[in-house]
């Protein structure tokens, strides 16, 4: 990073990282922490992409409608509008939907917690194909952060709509040809498979 904005200090905060596929529940997760940062308290603050419009333009809402206020943000450095002048005040940041982010989220994610701020993330691991997430300035893909030190990876799965099995860890993609890499869509789009079905299914798309 060229322009360091916030000051450093000496103590640092956690990484925690929420993976998995669609469905796994990474919303959920990211919520029931937030919950708990505000019963104890901590000052927080929640950042999405502008991309995600599912649901509602300012809150996070899981698919079991648990909600939180979010600031939108369209580039990762917008960060820095939010939490530069408060760096001092805040303890814990999340971010949702973290693949849809540019690159530049990961130097920032660094710099925060260098400056004693916790920071937990969802996010998508792999693309409808079984490729790591790129973002999307496609400069750098999910696997980059994910190469981090964390404190805590969460790897969430989810059910296999196809087999039933509570091993589902792949997203796939119902509605026939996918031309883009990123396409934003629920479930009328996706689905969780595990990887017997999810290889089974690609199989037949060839
Ligand atoms: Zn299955």
């Amino acid at each position: 990073m060229n322009n360091t904005k916030l000051n450093l200090s000496n103590k640092s905060g956690k990484l925690v990282g929420i993976i998995g596929p669609m469905f796994s529940g990474k919303t959920s997760e990211l919520l029931r922490r937030i919950k708990r940062s505000n019963i104890a308290r901590k000052n927080w603050i929640l950042f999405k992409p502008i991309i995600d419009q599912r649901y509602s333009k300012m809150d996070v809402v899981s698919h079991d409608l648990i909600t939180a206020e979010a600031k939108v943000i369209k580039k990762s450095n917008e960060v820095y509008i939010y939490i530069g002048n408060n760096i001092k005040h805040i303890d814990d940041v999340f971010f949702d939907e973290l693949q849809f982010f540019d690159s530049e989220i990961i130097p920032i994610i660094q710099e925060i917690l260098f400056n004693g701020i916790n920071i937990t993330y969802a996010a998508l691991q792999a693309t409808s194909e079984g490729k790591p997430f790129p973002f999307i300035d496609n400069q750098k893909h999910i696997g980059d952060l994910l190469a981090l030190p964390h404190e805590e990876i969460i790897n969430l799965k989810a059910v296999c709509t196809r087999c039933g099995n509570d091993n589902a860890v792949f997203t796939f993609y119902t509605a026939g040809e996918k031309n883009e890499i990123i396409k934003v869509g629920g479930s009328e789009t996706y689905t969780a498979l595990c990887r017997t079905c999810f290889n089974e299914l690609m199989n037949k798309k060839k």
